[in-house]
C-alpha cells in the first residue's frame, strides 16, 4: 500500500497565518499516487448501488468525476452561487466569521437516487453539511460522504452525524 501522505505537501500558513494547508496538487501529478488515490476513495463503494456522486467546488470535482466514473455513476456539481446556468438551490452556512452558500442545480437528481459526496478535504465539516443537505432537499437518498484527507482535531464528523462518513486518510 502507498504512502499517499509522503505525496501530500503541506503548506504553513496558507491561505492565512494558523492554516496548515494540505496541498493535493503534488499529489495528483504522480500517475501512481493518483491511482492509487481514486482505488482507495471508489472501492469502499464498488457493490453499493451510488448512482451518483456529488463533487464539492473546486477540488472536489476532481476526485469526484473520477470517483463516479471508477464505480459506474454519474457526476453532479456542487458549486458557489451563481455559477451554475439553470435553475439552482441554494444552502448557506455559517463560517468562522460570516456565512458561505453552495448551489445544486434543481434538476440534478431524481428522489430515492442514491448519492455519495466526495471532497478532498473535512475540516469543520460545514461544506459537506451544507452539500448533504441540498441532496436531501432534492429528494436524494445519500449513501455517504468520502473525503482524501479527514482533520480529525476539528471534528467535521459531529456535523455530520447519522452518515457514512469514510476518510482515507487522518491527520
Ligand atoms: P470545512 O467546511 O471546514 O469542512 O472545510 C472544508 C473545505 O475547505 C474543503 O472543501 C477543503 O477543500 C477546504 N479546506 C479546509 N481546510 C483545509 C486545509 N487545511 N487544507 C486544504 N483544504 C482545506
Amino acid at each position: 500500500m502507498m504512502d499517499l501522505k509522503l505525496l501530500i505537501r503541506e503548506v504553513p500558513d496558507f491561505p492565512k497565518p494558523g492554516i496548515n494547508f494540505y496541498d493535493i496538487t503534488t499529489l495528483l501529478k504522480d500517475r501512481l499516487g493518483l491511482h492509487a488515490t481514486i482505488d482507495s476513495l471508489a472501492s469502499p463503494y464498488d457493490d453499493a448501488r451510488i448512482d451518483l456522486v456529488v463533487g464539492i467546488e473546486s477540488r472536489g470535482f476532481i476526485l469526484a468525476s473520477a470517483v463516479a466514473e471508477r464505480i459506474g455513476a454519474g457526476f453532479i456539481p456542487v458549486r458557489k452561487p451563481g455559477k451554475l446556468p439553470a435553475k439552482a438551490i441554494k444552502e448557506t452556512y455559517a463560517l468562522e466569521y460570516g456565512t458561505d452558500a453552495l448551489e445544486i442545480h434543481a434538476d440534478a437528481l431524481e428522489k430515492g437516487q442514491r448519492v455519495l459526496i466526495v471532497d478532498d478535504v473535512l475540516a469543520t465539516g460545514g461544506t459537506a453539511a451544507a452539500a448533504a443537505e441540498l441532496v436531501k432537499k432534492l429528494g436524494g437518498e445519500l449513501h455517504g460522504l468520502a473525503f482524501l484527507i479527514e482533520l480529525t482535531f476539528l471534528n467535521g464528523k459531529s456535523k455530520l452525524a447519522g452518515q457514512n462518513v469514510f476518510s482515507v486518510l487522518q491527520y
